[in-house]
Formats: structure tokens, sequence, C-alpha cells
């Protein structure tokens, strides 16, 4: 090869390699380009991103801020429900809206007015916010529009500033009225007495009502009205329980002066038969004595007929001081003058004595007489000679009143502390009107026996008095054609 094709190819292939190198580098700027534009269009994406994420953050912080309003809200609202749903008194219930819980609410501005049916006129309950002069103002223009608010409180909704439906005029009216930007009116509607409303608003023009206001406000509209309702309702069954109180002291008191009526009567008539009856007994004792003398003939020979009506008279007089003896020991005992001589008896020794004294007309009227004592009764404790009057004025009246080949039985057990007696026959009983009155002094049955054979009507009365003054109790039980069982209590040992 020649030197000048040498210096041709050296030039060829420096040139080879130039272009080479230029293509590559084109190629590289093409690619670094493109990357560029790549770059630029993450950065942008990158961009809408972050205003994305800042624009969702500064919503997220609105958020944030209406929750913690809510919360905040709700906060103060629960503690003027606490406050309202504890108090009885209807004129305390808006004292229990204080300016703190509204301005936590976001209001300084607030009233209430309850319309007064007798003077139809809205009266103001709560004032907060406003001088007392601006008040007057309110109130005189709240009572022009009068029918303005009867009908909002007649919608029974919320009305506010926000409210789509409502007339702008109005809105407007009640913004000058209350001086205020924005409001919310929520009705009060308990279901007894006045209703009225409750405003609420606010003169910072950078305040929006929300809903959540509207809210709060009617909840605590509801609230109010759910206290003046539990404070009348308190009101009415407080004045009852008055009314009633007022009443029993009054009865109590009637009550207890007929009761010391009763007492006084009861004892000037248990004094007046004491006295009468010591009046009868003297000169009762001077006819009996007379009579037994003059039927014992030591003051010389009877006719017969004179001692025939002699005997009559002497057999009247027994009765008859039989009559006085019951009626004084009646009103001793009445009166607390008869001591009962209280000792340990046995019960069958008592019972033996009195059988003995009918024993003899049981057998004249052909009449069973049984005893069921249960076993081993306890001694009770008794004025002996008065627990056998007890026993035979009882068994006496049962023999009356229990016709031929009927049947008397006496039984008796121990019920606790007390033994308890009966007196049953197979008489012919005595009607359920009676058996009331059957222990008041002189009451008798009108029956056929009673026609018959005589009887003061004294004889039950006293036994009553004598179990009484023992600390016992007497009941009777009976059934007309069946028969009558007498039952009373005496304390036993
Ligand atoms: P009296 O026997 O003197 O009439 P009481 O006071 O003992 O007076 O009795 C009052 C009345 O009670 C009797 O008249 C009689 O009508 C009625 N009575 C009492 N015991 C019985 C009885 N076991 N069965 C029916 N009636 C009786």
């Amino acid at each position: 090869m020649s030197g000048n094709h040498l210096i041709l190819f050296i030039g060829f292939a420096i040139i080879s390699y130039l272009t080479l190198t230029l293509v590559l580098k084109v190629n590289r700027i093409k690619q670094l380009e493109a990357h560029k534009r790549n770059l630029k269009k993450s950065l942008e994406e990158m961009d809408e991103q972050a205003k994305l994420i800042v624009r969702t953050d500064i919503e997220l912080n609105k958020a944030q801020e209406d929750l913690d309003k809510k919360i905040s809200g709700l906060y103060s609202l629960q503690k003027i429900s606490r406050q309202i749903s504890t108090t009885l008194e209807e004129e305390s219930i808006f004292n229990k809206v204080d300016p703190g819980h509204l301005e936590e609410l976001g209001f300084e501005k607030s009233c209430a007015f309850l319309w007064d049916e007798e003077e139809k006129k809205f009266k103001i309950q709560l004032k907060i916010g406003y001088p007392e002069d601006y008040l007057r103002n309110i109130t005189s223009r709240v009572d022009l529009d009068k029918n303005l608010y009867l009908n909002l409180i007649g919608t029974a909704k919320t009305f506010s500033s926000i409210s789509d439906s409502a007339d702008t005029r109005i809105k407007n009216k009640i913004n000058a009225i209350f001086a205020v930007k924005s409001f919310v009116i929520s009705p009060i509607l308990p279901k007894e007495g006045s209703k009225g409303f409750l405003f609420i608003g606010t003169e910072n023009q950078d305040v929006t009502i929300t809903e959540g206001d509207e809210e709060l406000i009617t909840i605590l509209g509801n609230q109010i009205g759910q206290g003046l309702e539990n404070a009348r309702l308190f009101e009415k069954s407080w004045r009852a329980q008055q009314e009633l109180e007022k009443k029993i002291i009054e009865r109590t008191r009637a009550l207890s002066a007929a009761l010391e009526e009763v007492k006084s009567a009861s004892k000037r008539k248990t004094e007046f038969i004491s006295s009468v009856s010591h009046e009868l007994r003297t000169p009762l004792t001077s006819i009996k004595g007379y009579a037994a003398i003059m039927l014992e003939e030591k003051l010389g020979k009877l006719p017969p007929a004179v001692k025939e009506r002699l005997k009559r008279v002497n057999h009247h007089s027994n009765e008859l001081a039989n009559m006085v003896n019951d009626l004084l020991d009646i009103a001793r005992i009445e009166s607390g003058k008869a001591e009962m001589k209280m000792t340990p008896q046995n019960l069958s020794s008592i019972l033996a004595t009195a059988i003995d004294l009918v024993t003899l007309q049981c057998r004249n009227k052909n009449i069973t007489l049984a005893q069921n004592l249960q076993k081993d009764i306890p001694v009770i404790i008794a004025d002996r000679s008065q627990i056998e009057r007890v026993f035979i004025n009882l068994l006496g009246n049962a023999v009356k009143f229990t016709p031929e080949g009927g049947k008397i039985i006496v039984r008796a057990k121990l019920k606790g502390e007390e033994v308890q007696i009966e007196i049953q026959d197979t008489g012919i009983g005595i009607p359920p009107e009676a058996l009331k009155k059957i222990f008041d002094e002189f009451y008798r049955v009108d029956n056929a026996v009673n026609q018959e054979v005589k009887g003061t009507g004294l004889g039950l009365s006293l036994v009553k008095h004598i179990i009484e003054a023992h600390q016992g109790k007497i009941s009777v039980a009976s059934n007309v054609g069946t028969g009558t069982t007498f039952s009373f209590t005496l304390p036993a040992k």
C-alpha cells in the first residue's frame, strides 16, 4: 500500500468513527430529552398530588373543626339537659340555660317566651346578651307580631336563618328585632300548659348557622318543653299530695274529736249506769229482805193468794238484782275499776264447775254436752270467778237456744301463747244482721225463744268485757238453723 492510500484509509476510518460517535450522541440526546419529558410529567403529577393533599388536609381540618364544634355543642347541651331534667320548679327551668352554655354552643344572645292564654300575650322567660331596655323593645315587638310567633309555634318546626322554606322578609325582620345576623327559633311544646319559643342568635357576621346548630337548638327547645311538663306534673302531684295531707289532718282531727266525744259519752253512760245501779241496789235489798221475811211467815200467816204473789215479787226482785249486778260489773270493768285477780288456773276445772250448773238443763232438753280439750293444755292466767261467769253465760245461752236433742261441744287448744276456746252448738243460730250487735248491752235477737224465755241482753256484753280485761278476743260465727260457735282466747302460762 502506498502512502496516499494509507492516509486515505486513516482519514476514512476517522470520518467513520466521528460519524458513528455523532449518531450515538444524537441518539443519547434524544433519549435524554424523552427522559426529561417523562421527568417533567412526573413532576407535574407530583405537584397535582401535593395540591390534592393540601386540599384534603384543609378539608380534614375543617371537618375536624366542625366535629369539635358539634362535640362541644353536644357536651354543653348535655350539661343544660342535666340541669333542666333535675329541676322541678317551672320558674327555675329557664335559669338553667346560662350564657356560658350558650357561648359553648357558639351564640351570645338568647330569649325565650311563653304564651299566657289568659292575658293573650307572650311573656319573656329567658334573657341572655341583651340590656334591660332593649329587652323591653324586643318584648313589645314580639307582642306586636304575636301571630307570627304563634304561627311559628303552630308549625312545631324549628325556624332559622338557613331554613329554605322561610320568607326572607320574616328572617330580616327577626334579625332586626333581635339585633342579630343569624338565628334559630325552636318551639317549646309541653303537652300541658303554655307553649312558647326559644330564640338563639348571634350578631357575629362570620358565624354561619349549620344544620348541626339547628338540630342542637331543636333538642334544647324539646328539653325545655319536657322540663316544663315534668315540673307541671310534679307541681300537680305535689298539690294533690298537699291536699290529701290536709284532708287527712282534718279528718284525723275530726275523728279524734269524735272519739273523745264517744269516750266521754261512754264514760258518762258508765257513770250513770253505775250510780243508778247503786241507787237500785239498796231498795232492792230491802224489798228482797222483806219478801223473804214475809214468805217465811215470820210476821204472821199469809193467805195462799198473797203468798203466791209474794213469791213472784221475790223471783222478780232476784232477777232485777242479777241485772243490777251485771250492769254494775260491766260499768266497773269499763271504767277499769274492776280488778282481775290473775292467777294460774286449770281450764278443765273451771269448765267442770260451769258444766255442773247446766247439766240438769241439758238432761231436761236431751242435749249432749261434749268436751274436746287438747291434751296437756297449759295452765291459763285468769280470774277464776270471772272466767266461770264467761262459761256459765256462754253454755247457758247454748242450752237456751239449742232445741231438744241437740249437741254442744267445748273445744280448747293452744295457739301460740294463748289458749283458744270454742263453744259450738247446733241451735237456732243468729241472723247475719244481728251478729255485729250481739255483744251490745241489752241487745236480744227477736226470735221465738226470746219471746218465751226472759233475758236481759247483758250476758254477752259482760262476757266480752271480761275476756278483753284478760287481754283476750271474742268472736262469733253462726248460721241460722245450723248453730252458733263462740270463740275466745285467754293468755296461757
Ligand atoms: P240474753 O241471753 O239475756 O238475751 P245475751 O247477751 O247473753 O242476753 O245474749 C244476747 C242475745 O244473743 C240473745 O238474746 C240471743 O238472741 C243471742 N244469742 C246468744 N247466744 C246465742 C246462741 N248460742 N245461739 C243463738 N242465739 C244466741
